[in-house]
């Protein structure tokens, strides 16, 4: 898809706009100022709408998150060139390509077939190298652990265990836990092999994690 110089001017003010909602981190503003978003919406109809600050629907009862929301979960990742980092629920790949952006190797897991595929055609297609999964992120991946940083965009009951255990020592991993309707934003950072620190960072609505077999 094309990437037109009025992309690229929504692009700028999108930037601004979360700027001015309280992202400071520079390499994530660069990020979202580079990745063209109206290339992962899907719905023809909302395309026009791709660099205003909202949630749109991808299919699959599913949505791409909110570019503030992107940002934020970014920025309290501190993700730095070459951090390992598992993402759990690939969605339409947005946000991983803003972690490719800033240089993360990417490994993503995601419980939907058809998005896994779409979001895997799609990233290669735009020169994206990161590594795609099909399956539960609930598991993560154990053999490709410890990661540097994992951050979780599905909205969970509660701290997966077995996520935290994929994490390295002075890791981190954003994970919103909460009900269905809204979550409250963690961060879980691993101070020893058997000790975490745990805040909370405001409440978000995200979907929530699909549990089970797929
Ligand atoms: N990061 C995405 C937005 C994700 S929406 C983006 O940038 O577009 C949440 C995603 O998590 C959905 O695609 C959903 O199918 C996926 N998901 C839900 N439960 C999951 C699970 N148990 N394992 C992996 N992915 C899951």
């Amino acid at each position: 898809m094309e990437d037109t110089y009025r992309h690229k001017g929504l692009r700028r003010l999108l930037v601004e706009e979360i700027a001015g909602k309280g992202i400071t981190d520079e390499k994530v503003l660069e990020a979202i100022g580079k990745v063209p978003r109206h290339a992962f919406i899907r719905d023809s109809a909302l395309i026009q709408f791709a660099y205003q600050d909202q949630a749109f629907p991808i299919g699959a009862g599913q949505t791409i998150s909110q570019p503030y929301t992107v940002a934020f979960q970014t920025q309290l990742l501190q993700v730095n060139s070459f951090d390992k980092i598992l993402e759990i629920g690939t969605g339409s790949g947005y946000q991983a390509a803003i972690l490719c952006e800033m240089g993360a190797r990417v490994y993503t897991i995601e419980r939907q077939r058809e998005l896994h595929v779409k979001a895997q055609q799609l990233l290669g297609k735009m020169g994206y190298k990161l590594h795609f999964y099909y399956g539960d992120g609930y598991a993560g991946l154990p053999a490709y652990a410890p990661f540097d940083k994992i951050l979780v965009t599905a909205g969970a009951d509660k701290i997966p265990d077995t996520l935290v255990q994929q994490l390295k020592t002075g890791g981190r991993m954003v994970i919103p836990v909460g009900n269905s309707e809204q979550q409250k934003m963690i961060l879980i950072e691993k101070i020893s092999e058997t000790e975490t620190t745990v805040t909370q960072h405001g409440t978000f609505a995200f979907v929530p994690f699909l549990k089970g077999k797929a």
